[in-house]
């Protein structure tokens, strides 16, 4: 590798460049070389597959697992060689099984890094305290509790809890929700977007479920057999340009209804639509199309009058918009 080689603008919080992966013994690239940028602040998922190299790549960021070769830059720094204890304590990282200690209690879990980065017993004490709320739980009730006393879910925030401790810039996440039942798990995902809007994190989640990637990720990366990048693109993009047969096959049936749930009525183009007449159902401009055209049906309605700026800027959208919306991925520019 060149020594010449320049760090990513300062805007690309995690570029993998040619990373590639071969585990000792083995014929082939558990990764195969992968080069992606990753901005500060931006919400990636790995979807694909299992055995597809998404933990391993993962992984790989942390040096958890050592590349066979390419690099690694996070904000600026060419990882591949700098201290590995040092690196992992700047990278929150989350895992199904969680890994809580048994034998501590809640706060003694959260407070782990802390520690480790000499932190006093107040500071440290008042952050537990602070990540508890952040994640829904009350610090008086859950403090002093062991792991074994929580349920998967709660123990799913401690693990969130822990791995934003110190407050790194970047969370790696590897299939946190997958071991959770599908209702937990939804709220979950709900929770964890509400919390990435507030502390704007670099986040790289993996999962093997498109529905759970195209819901929490500001970009996806579809990866095939043999850690083949087949997109990484925008959620809405993915939808509704796959780029091969690969990835339409991967996304599966109904592209169209996910489409009604990524986008929102107040992204619709309203150049065409009616000024507001009447009093309608009424909805909000943040509103996905999906869940007006629910609102829509239960009412026995064709149309929704989405409020503007002002009582002027008010538009009526009837059925046929937002239906005709969906399927063309249609919104203003
Ligand atoms: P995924 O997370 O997408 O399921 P992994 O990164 O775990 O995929 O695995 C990618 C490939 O590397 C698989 O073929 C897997 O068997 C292999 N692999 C993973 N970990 C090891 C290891 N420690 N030693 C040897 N091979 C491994
Ligand atoms: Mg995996």
């Amino acid at each position: 590798m060149s020594e010449t080689t320049t760090p990513p603008p300062a805007d690309v919080m995690i570029r993998l460049d040619t990373v590639h992966k071969r585990y000792s013994g083995q014929s082939g690239d558990a990764v195969a070389p992968l080069s992606m940028d990753i901005r500060a602040g931006e919400f990636v998922v790995f979807v694909g597959p299992s055995g597809c190299g998404k933990t391993t790549t993962l992984r790989m960021i942390n040096r958890m697992v050592e590349p066979s070769g390419g690099r690694i830059w996070i904000d600026g720094k060419d990882v591949t060689k700098v201290d590995v204890d040092d690196l992992r304590r700047h990278i929150g990282y989350v895992i199904q099984q969680v890994g809580l200690i048994p034998h501590m209690t809640v706060a003694a879990n959260i407070g782990l890094v802390p520690r480790l980065l000499g932190w006093d017993k107040a500071r440290t004490e008042s952050r537990v305290d602070e990540l508890l709320d952040l994640v829904g739980l009350e610090p008086a009730q859950f403090r002093t509790r062991y792991p074994k006393q929580l349920s998967g879910g709660q123990q799913q925030r401690i693990g969130v809890a822990r791995a934003l401790a110190a407050d790194p810039p970047v969370m790696l996440m590897d299939e946190p929700f997958g071991a959770i039942d599908p209702i937990t798990r939804g709220r979950l995902q709900e929770e964890f977007l509400d919390l990435q809007r507030r502390i704007r994190k670099t986040i790289v989640f993996v999962t093997h479920d498109i529905d759970e990637a195209l819901k929490l990720g500001d970009r996806v990366a579809v990866f095939s057999e043999g850690s083949r990048l087949a997109q990484f693109a925008s959620p809405l993009e993915i939808l509704t340009n796959p780029a091969d047969d690969y990835v339409r096959s991967f996304v599966g049936s109904g592209a169209a209804i996910r489409r009604l749930a990524l986008l929102r009525v107040g992204d619709l183009d309203s150049a065409d639509a009616e000024p507001a007449a009447g009093n309608g159902l009424r909805v909000s401009a943040d509103e996905t199309l999906y869940s007006v055209l629910e609102r829509m049906l239960q009412d026995g309605v064709d149309s929704a009058v989405v409020s503007g700026e002002s009582t002027a800027d008010d538009r009526t959208f009837t059925l046929r918009d937002l239906l005709s919306a969906g399927s063309a991925g249609k919104v203003r520019p």
